[in-house]
């Protein structure tokens, strides 16, 4: 069979030489199919020129007009300025803050320049910064663009043209859509699909008569069509994974129940009917020599912990031993106390190994694990060389959005035995809407546990500028004098640890002062593990009042006492982020409050936001809202996972497709494997991050 069209190389291409090839490679480009589905990020709009006396602030637009005056300043850096006028009223200012001596020698007054831009307020009227311009041939007339610019994701040393201009070229080799079409005509059939070919072609080259503000939404069908095939793409994707580990084997753990009711006896109260129905669901999976992959959804309190201990002990019973693994240290070791609590009374030894479990004491934590310890806890120092399991039967992973696939995958990988895997346990607070879940996590089944233990009181919500935060803190003095106890939580985002615990000791100093009746405590993540511990215990003992924290608090931290929150900078956070903040509060039988203190002027997104948060503490609700205000990339933390890059399809616009994808999926994967994987090689690229599953 001849090589497919578009498994050829890019050789072939004009002025592709080995530079260029390897520029290529790093954006995942070495056939011709990759520059084919290397989609627009978006569209600029050159089709016309907006006179400078129409043009809307916030909204890019190409303007052309004559430079009227220079000046070269410095206003703590240095900056050009140049205003251009197009004999409607009004002036631009184009303002540069990088710019060459050559480039300020073309901007002079009378040049006659063509911008793009976005164009925003500053200081005297209306700018755009940095603007992309060309200068025009003093007299003739230039033509505008005709269709809508194309904007593709690149890297440096590859310019827009030059990689649009590669692509143009490697179109030209697009074969008819008989070649081109993975998706056979029979499974097709009642689904309203376009043209393959004619939807790259457009998506590429939007005619002059495309329906613009169709495409700028990414609705029109020729994106919806790609789309579709991309949303298949990734549901296969991570089928194909999980059909891998299907057909790999499990020890089948099916204990005889003994310490498993020892435990239930043991708890001061009755598992939720949920937890029960979910518990159930794990120990039907783990008797089974077909691995579990199982994610356990359940809402920040819903009590994952206990099914989870539950389900370490189905292996235990089974002669097996089980690992759990949470993404910070002050969790993992939550987790620790919690299960040896709970375990150590049943003879069962659960050994503590995180990142700062070094020298003697990590030497004889590796040995406890290789002789075949029943529970191990830690970080993801449970992956690290050299942690050797005897006999690993179940891995359970906690707060999995924190994980990427890959780290779920590698402690399976430390359980492996030849072609035995250990069984599989997901824990999430995060509740992924029903259909996100479905192609997010199709490689997982789902349980959810979607009832709250009884006796909980909902939390009051209000949202405070701080400049009432002396309101606030007399607040938490009335709360704590009647004795409850409070967080006051301190965030800075996409800062570093260090400027966190910063102005966490600022705030500790500040209330300090403010409540010198009262004890307050400080945590944050650059304390040693000892002190971290020794100031939870406190407060968890009721000798420490108010807790200053960082987010280091945000999983797991569980004392029933603590019944008010402040959260400052609330605006800052997201949604996500501040639900399960709050989570920590809510947890015992008084009624509790959540103060978020934000810093005024809102934006609207941060408003949207807040407001969500006072209306609502369910915790699906605001899943929902979440995706709706952000897109679903962020809220599973794309970056991190590597999951759900999408260059075209956004679940949450196309959600109307999923069911189809679904269906068209199952319908591949079991009548025409050969065609799937073309369909995964073709948009996940032939070195698809998931191999070696
Ligand atoms: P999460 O699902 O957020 O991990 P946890 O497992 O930490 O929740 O449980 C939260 C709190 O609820 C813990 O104090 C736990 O002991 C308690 N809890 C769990 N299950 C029940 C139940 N069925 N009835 C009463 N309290 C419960
Ligand atoms: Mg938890």
């Amino acid at each position: 069979m001849p090589t497919e069209a578009g498994l050829q190389p890019l050789t072939g291409l004009p002025g592709v030489g080995p530079a260029l090839r390897e520029t290529l490679a790093r954006l995942g480009m070495t056939v011709l199919q990759d520059l084919w589905f290397h989609l627009p990020l978006r569209y600029e709009d050159r089709t016309r020129l907006v006179p400078i006396a129409d043009l809307r602030e916030g909204d890019p637009a190409q303007v052309e007009g004559v430079v009227d005056a220079v000046q070269r300043g410095f206003r703590g850096r240095p900056q050009l300025r140049v205003a251009l006028s197009d004999g409607s009223q009004e002036t631009l200012v184009l303002r540069f803050f990088h710019f060459r001596g050559a480039q300020a020698d073309q901007l002079k007054p009378g040049a006659r320049l063509r911008c793009y831009g976005e164009v925003r307020r500053g200081q005297n009227g209306l700018e755009m910064v940095h603007p992309q311009y060309q200068r025009l041939a003093d007299d003739a007339p230039a033509a505008v663009e005709e269709t809508l610019t194309p904007v593709y994701p690149t890297t440096e040393g590859l310019g827009q043209r030059r990689l649009g201009s590669l692509i143009q070229h490697a179109l030209q080799r697009l074969p008819d859509d008989a070649a081109l079409e993975l998706i056979p005509a029979s499974l097709r059939a009642g689904l309203d699909l376009a043209s393959l070919r004619e939807a790259l072609l457009f998506v590429h080259r939007p005619p002059p008569d495309a329906n613009v503000a169709q495409l700028l939404a990414g609705v029109h069908p020729a994106q919806q069509r790609l789309a579709f095939e991309e949303l298949l793409s990734h549901h296969l994707s991570l089928k194909q994974l999980r059909n891998a580990v299907r057909r790999q084997a499990a020890p089948p753990l099916a204990g005889d129940g003994s310490l498993r009711r020892r435990l239930l006896a043991a708890l001061p109260y009755a598992l939720t009917a949920a937890q029960r129905r979910v518990g159930a669901e794990i120990a039907a999976d783990l008797c089974s020599s077909e691995p579990m992959l199982r994610l356990v959804q359940g809402d920040v309190g819903s009590g994952k912990t206990v099914v989870a201990a539950l389900a370490a002990l189905s292996a235990v019973e089974a002669g097996h031993q089980a690992a759990l693994m949470a993404p910070t240290e002050l969790l993992a070791e939550q987790h620790l106390r919690t299960l040896r609590g709970w375990l150590e009374p049943l003879g069962i030894d659960v050994v503590w190994l995180a990142g700062k479990v070094q020298g003697r004491a990590r030497k004889s934590a590796l040995d406890a694990v290789a002789a075949g310890a029943g529970v191990v806890v830690g970080t993801h120092a449970l992956m690290q060389e050299g942690v050797a399991f005897r006999q690993l039967g179940l891995a359970i992973i906690d707060e999995q959005h924190r994980f990427g696939v890959h780290q779920r995958l590698a402690l399976r990988d430390k359980g492996r035995e030849g072609e035995r895997v250990p069984h599989q346990l997901v824990l999430t607070a995060t509740p992924i809407p029903r259909t996100l879940a479905m192609t997010a996590y199709a490689d997982l089944d789902v349980s959810i546990i979607d009832e709250l233990p009884p006796g909980r009181t909902p939390v009051t919500t209000v949202v405070v500028a701080n400049a009432r935060r002396a309101d606030v803190i007399a607040r938490i003095r009335a709360a704590c004098l009647q004795g409850h106890q409070a967080y006051w939580v301190c965030t800075l985002i996409e800062e570093t640890e260090l400027l966190e615990a910063q102005a966490a000791e600022v705030t500790h100093v500040e209330l300090s002062a403010a409540l010198p009746e009262l004890k307050v405590g400080l945590v944050h993540g650059r304390l040693k593990p000892k002190e971290k511990t020794a100031l939870m215990d406190a407060f968890k003992a009721g000798e420490i009042a108010v807790l200053v924290a960082t987010t280091v608090i945000e999983v797991g931290v569980d004392v029933p006492n603590a019944s008010l929150m402040v959260i400052e900078n609330a605006e800052r956070l997201g949604l996500a982020q501040l639900h399960q903040l709050r989570g920590r509060v809510g947890r015992g039988h008084v009624a509790s409050n959540c103060v978020l203190l934000y810093q005024p002027p809102l934006s609207q997104l941060a408003r949207a936001r807040l407001e969500v948060m006072r209306e609502t503490s369910d915790g699906f609700r605001i899943a929902e809202k979440d995706l709706e205000l952000r897109g679903p990339g962020e809220m599973l933390g794309t970056r991190q996972t590597g999951r759900l890059e999408f260059r075209v399809a956004d679940i949450r616009r196309d959600a109307a497709l999923l069911p189809d994808v679904q269906r068209i999926g199952e319908a591949l994967l079991t009548g025409h494997a050969g065609l799937a994987d073309r369909i995964v090689a073709r948009w996940i690229g032939a070195s698809a991050r998931y191999a070696g599953a």
